[in-house]
């Protein structure tokens, strides 16, 4: 598939068109980014990692019947992935509270959540991707009903199956964002999962130890984010000793002044 113009640059990815309309190119950088951009730094490798680590979980997901927009993954660095419109709603799903939820309501990190817990941001950088409601959903008409129904369902399932791989490994999925699209194909819309599941979008943490495994380090200054990474990818058995990814240097970032602490 010949990679044509570049037709989208987020902060960690950047899509490319095709010569199929309904297919593009999703190619994963090595940028990271926190706090709503206020902290950034080029982490050598992170892109290889969360190709893989997400073409992994993708193709799991797939096999127990969520339909998502990955089609094959084509390098290092590329997957070839179904077009589709994002719905500008970041779905975050909680099993343990930390983060923003503890920062905004007083819960005390560490809290086992007794049902996983289902939030949802709207997806503007600007606005520091603020918390909504179903409601403000349909009121705004970023989503409707049948489309946050089947969402809804999507989240539970993925995050059943994502605990239970996780904890197969020795990992506890603390939380996780996903994204959705609509897939608009022979007439008919369907709404798939989109973007990427990674240690970016994940929170993990080692079960004995609590280690962090995720984009937490980078946020929190905890250093050696590749390693971590890297851990990650040879616990689900996609990363053998002997892997061509090269030694990661991690780049410290330049201090910062955060306005809004997400
Ligand atoms: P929190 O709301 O506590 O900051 O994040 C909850 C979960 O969603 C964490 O796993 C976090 O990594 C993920 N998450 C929330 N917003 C974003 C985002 O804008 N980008 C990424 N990569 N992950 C996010």
């Amino acid at each position: 598939m010949k990679k044509g113009k570049k037709i989208y640059e987020g902060k960690a990815k950047i899509v490319f068109a095709t010569e199929n309309k309904n297919l593009v190119i999703q190619h994963f950088k090595d940028d990271a980014t926190a706090f709503n951009n206020q902290k950034r730094a080029k982490i050598e490798g992170k892109g290889v990692l969360n190709n893989r680590i997400s073409e992994y979980i993708l193709t799991n997901l797939s096999q127990i019947g969520i339909k998502n927009h990955l089609v094959k993954r084509i390098n290092m660095r590329e997957q070839l992935i179904k077009f589709v419109e994002i719905i500008p709603v970041e779905f975050i799903v909680r099993n343990i509270a930390t983060g923003s939820l503890t920062k905004r309501l007083g819960i005390e990190d560490g809290t086992v959540l007794d049902e996983p817990l289902i939030e949802y941001c709207l997806k503007d950088d600007k606005l520091g991707d603020p918390l909504i409601s179903k409601e403000h959903m349909f009121a705004f008409k970023w989503s409707n009903k049948k489309e946050i129904e089947k969402i809804d369902k999507y989240l539970h399932r993925i995050n059943d199956f994502m605990v239970g791989m996780f904890r197969g490994v020795g990992i506890k999925l603390v939380d996780f964002k996903v994204e959705f699209g609509r897939y608009k194909n022979n007439g008919k819309t369907e709404v798939i999962l989109a973007d990427e599941i990674s240690p970016d979008t994940c929170r993990l943490w080692d079960m004995n130890t609590e280690k962090k495994l995720d984009k937490d380090r980078f946020r929190n200054d905890l250093g050696n984010l590749i390693g971590a990474y890297q851990d990650v990818a040879r616990r689900l058995g996609i990363l053998h000793e002997q892997s061509n990814i090269r030694p990661i240097k991690f780049t410290k970032p330049k201090a910062v002044k955060f306005k809004k602490n997400k």
